[in-house]
């Protein structure tokens, strides 16, 4: 589905990726892992068509993203792909209802309709008792699902989550990735899901590590 090839991307004297490739087909969920520095962010940005890299190519269902014009890239990322990051990404004026409701709102959907899908979303992700709480009324564990519910509302089909549990403790983020990859693997979404949690292995398919802007080894299965 999503197939990276060869990618060098360097911040000023900073060589962030020194020719990383990774592949991922249709509803697989990938880790990646790897020390703080390495390079796990700048791959997902990569991945999503957020930065493009020096060298290389990163194709999208047969698109080559780094050939888009920035428009179709853009608009692209808004329909095919979810965004999960480690915290701060959820509105803290709206309610969890409004937040998740609201890529289907800038969508064009009616309230009506956006709201039924965020409510049905949101009991995916068992925090439907969050919709008329405000983000910063609930827990961390639980904004974080709201998160991953707001990035699947829309249906897209690669997830990139970077770090979605890194604020959290072992027990709530174990919670939201059990949640998260249920849901995902329930309608066919793969997920780019880079993460510290040591017992991801639950609940990916494979693993990569990324160590110096390289991908060192390592698969499960
Ligand atoms: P962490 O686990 O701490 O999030 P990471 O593996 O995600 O780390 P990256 O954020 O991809 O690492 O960074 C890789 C390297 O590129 C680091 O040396 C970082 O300082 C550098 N870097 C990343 N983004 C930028 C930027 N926008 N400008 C300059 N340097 C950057
Ligand atoms: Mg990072």
């Amino acid at each position: 589905l999503l197939a990276a090839v060869e990618l060098h991307k360097s911040f000023g004297s900073t060589r962030a990726l020194a020719g990383v490739s990774f592949s991922i087909a249709a509803g697989e969920v990938v880790a990646v892992m790897g020390p703080s520095g390495s390079g796990k962010s700048t791959l997902l940005h990569c991945l999503s068509g957020i930065l493009a890299p020096d060298e290389g190519t990163v194709t999208y269902d047969g698109h080559e993203l780094g050939r888009l014009p920035d428009a179709q890239r853009s608009l692209l990322r808004r329909t095919d792909f979810g965004f999960v990051f480690q915290f701060g990404q959820l509105v803290p004026e709206l309610t969890c209802l409004e937040n998740v409701a609201l890529p289907l709102r800038l969508a064009g959907a009616k309230r009506k309709i956006a709201e039924l899908a965020a409510v049905e979303w949101l009991e995916r992700l068992g925090v439907a008792d969050t919709a008329r709480k405000r983000p910063p009324d609930t827990s961390g564990g639980q904004s974080q699902r709201v998160a991953v519910a707001r990035a699947l509302v829309t249906g897209p089909k690669v997830l990139f989550a970077d770090e979605p549990t890194g604020a959290l403790d072992s027990l709530s983020g174990e919670r939201v990735l059990k949640a998260m990859t249920d849901v995902a693997r329930a309608s066919g979404t793969a997920i780019v899901l880079v993460t510290h949690e040591s017992r991801v292995a639950a609940y990916a398919d494979r693993e990569v590590v990324v160590r110096d802007g390289r991908i060192r080894v390592s698969e499960w299965q």
